[in-house]
């Protein structure tokens, strides 16, 4: 029997900078090659989530994208969406949607922007003087590089109930100060990584479909695919940060 999953694409059109768009595309085609089809269901501001998602996306925004959707997430998305991380449904945010996904968001100006609270996080952006965190992305999430790039005003820091989804190695991350990257609290991930994300990043995109199929069909394996041009790409985004070879020994 054909699988097949659903996904919960959270303002599509408001939360949608550099590409991250692309993440969906990544897990509809790894699925696709897979027979497993993957429906992608838009859910914009003012629209109800359904609880029986098996995955859920929300991308990036600039500060005022996230001032306009963050009293819906909040009050219409937001318990639905807690509810259904705690049984278990998975969930990829990057950058604007990650922030929203914890405590708070405080940005440059204005009021603070309350979160859903799925992470144990909280996010301050340090003023328009700041540097801005930009640049190449490496990180380890345990033995696996993870490369993309970062944009962000916002500073994360994670409390006591969230773990770092990864370890910088090369960029800043969370906040440029404690060497993490993103946030992972069940299966709810967050991540500053743009790029888009997944498609240098096969192994990860296969963990989050992975963990979909495990949970709704008690799956324990799928079948591999040839990530050649994924892994060109993934290698290509390794040798920007000049740090040739440096993975070999942060493995070690
Ligand atoms: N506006 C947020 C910040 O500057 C998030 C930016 C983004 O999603 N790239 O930190």
């Amino acid at each position: 029997m054909n699988k097949s999953l659903t996904l919960a694409y959270l303002y599509p059109s408001l939360m949608n900078v550099y590409g991250d768009r692309g993440n969906i595309l990544c897990l509809v085609q790894r699925c696709r090659w897979r027979d497993i089809d993957l429906k992608v269901c838009d859910v914009s501001m003012g629209e109800e989530l359904d609880q029986t998602y098996d995955l859920l996306f929300m991308g990036g925004g600039q500060d005022k994208e996230q001032r306009r959707v963050a009293p819906d997430l909040l009050e219409v998305k937001g318990e639905p969406i807690r509810q259904a991380v705690e049984r278990g449904m998975v969930a990829l945010t990057v950058c604007g949607g990650y922030q929203l996904f914890g405590r708070y968001y405080r940005p440059a100006e204005g009021s603070e922007l309350e979160g859903i609270g799925v992470f144990d996080a909280w996010t301050i952006h340090k003023g328009p003087n700041e540097p801005r965190c930009i640049g190449n992305v490496v990180a380890l999430w345990g033995q696996q590089t993870l490369v993309g790039f970062e944009n962000h005003g916002g500073r994360t820091y994670l409390g006591l109930n969230t773990q770092p989804l990864a370890r910088v190695v090369t960029g800043y991350g969370n906040n440029a100060e404690d060497k993490t990257e993103g946030a992972a609290y069940k299966n709810a991930f967050g991540t500053y990584l743009h790029g888009s994300f997944l498609p240098k990043n096969p192994s990860f995109a296969d963990h989050l479909i992975h963990l979909a199929l495990e949970r709704k069909y008690g799956l324990s394996t799928f079948a591999p695919i040839d990530d050649a041009l994924e892994l060109r790409a993934h290698q290509a985004a390794l040798s920007l940060t000049q740090k040739r070879g440096w993975w070999k020994k942060a493995r070690a």
